[in-house]
């Protein structure tokens, strides 16, 4: 198959020919049709994760055709349309068996602790715990878009987050994981306050239903500013950047017993930010991290896309080749462009 692969952190990774994966017996092979390009393969790339052993195939955020099931395998048949989380649970874990698998004890997240979809074809474990089927009327293309920033956004908004009707909710940072929680929050009825330094990405955010937008560049303090457009502050306000500004500014942007949630992933020199814990104490608020999402979960999400509450197409960008997932991946540091960029050629 060919796939995208890198030998060394940081260096430049290359188109290789590498021998089709073959399932495990509780596993599938998938063939990839679509799969996302992320920031977190970049951090992956930069050697930012310890997960990652090389040579390595990076990407996680993927959609396919089920191309053949290993012997153990229950519930799903070559041919079948399917997606999966980013993180997959073993199953079998004290976490798994709560229906926790989004904090598994030996996760399985392919594009780090294995290979990933930069590729024609991937292995994924427990099929019968992580595979989602995807409804026909869902394009591949949207269904990769999902992996990764929209169910954790979904995660953080509808299931840790709780945020419900005519609550105040703020988002920190109008990125994909940003803009895809502002759709989320907005179906679910709150009132969404849009945080971002570039007034084209809060152009997008009213576009996809936050009624009030702060432009981080034009206040003085932007805690105040959530905290005045709010009337009080927001019950739930996310960091959906990971740096530790929009946490800080997140968490103090709260009101009373409110709810910080952490979406942005904080690795390297970000990893211990400073928290104003004084007020957590003060004002009894609760921080609370979003990972990924359940396989299992996914039902109320694809439902909501069905009925058309939600329409996680609207933030698909580009769609590029395998060729040019690499300088794609390789340029995240320096350009983010507005939405997700998808490889559909391989
Ligand atoms: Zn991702
Ligand atoms: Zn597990």
């Amino acid at each position: 198959m060919k796939a995208v692969v890198y030998e060394a952190f940081s260096a430049p990774p290359q188109i290789q020919h590498l021998p089709d994966p073959t399932p495990e017996a509780h596993g599938v092979v998938v063939k990839v049709m679509a799969t996302g390009v992320c920031r977190s393969d970049w951090h992956g790339w930069m050697g930012h994760d310890p997960d990652i052993r090389l040579p390595h195939v990076p990407g996680h955020e993927l959609a396919g055709i089920v191309e053949a099931v290993g012997k153990d395998v229950k519930q799903w048949r070559v041919g079948d349309r399917v997606t999966v989380p980013f993180v997959g649970g073993c199953g079998s874990c004290p976490e798994c068996y709560a229906g926790h698998h989004q904090v598994c004890d030996s996760q399985f997240q392919p594009g780090f602790t294995h290979w990933g979809s930069f590729a024609e074809y991937v292995g994924i474990h427990q099929a019968d715990v992580n595979l989602v089927a995807l409804p026909e009327t869902l394009d591949f293309a949207t269904a990769a878009s999902l992996g990764c920033r929209f169910v954790t956004s979904f995660r953080a908004v509808v299931d840790q987050g709780k945020a419900s009707a005519g609550q105040w909710l703020a988002v920190h940072g109008c990125g994909g994981v940003g803009l895809s929680a502002i759709m989320i929050a907005n179906a679910v009825g709150a009132n969404v306050v849009a945080v971002d330094i570039s007034a084209e990405k809060l152009l997008l955010a009213r576009e996809l239903g936050a009624v009030a937008t702060v432009n981080a560049t034009e206040v003085a303090d932007v805690a105040e500013a959530v905290i005045e457009v709010t009337r009080g502050g927001a019950h739930v306000s996310l960091d959906a950047l990971g740096h530790p500004t929009t946490c800080f500014n997140s968490i103090s942007n709260l009101r009373k017993r409110g709810k910080h949630v952490q979406v942005g992933l904080m690795l390297a020199d970000h990893s211990t930010p400073a928290i104003p814990m004084s007020k957590v104490i003060a004002h009894e608020l609760e921080i609370l991290g979003s990972h990924g999402m359940q396989a299992y979960r996914y039902g109320a999400m694809l439902d909501m896309i069905q009925t058309g509450k939600l329409s996680p197409e609207r933030l698909v960008g580009q769609r590029i080749s395998l060729e040019r997932s690499i300088e794609a991946l390789t340029s995240m540091d320096e350009f983010q462009g507005i939405g997700v960029t998808v490889v559909t050629e391989f």
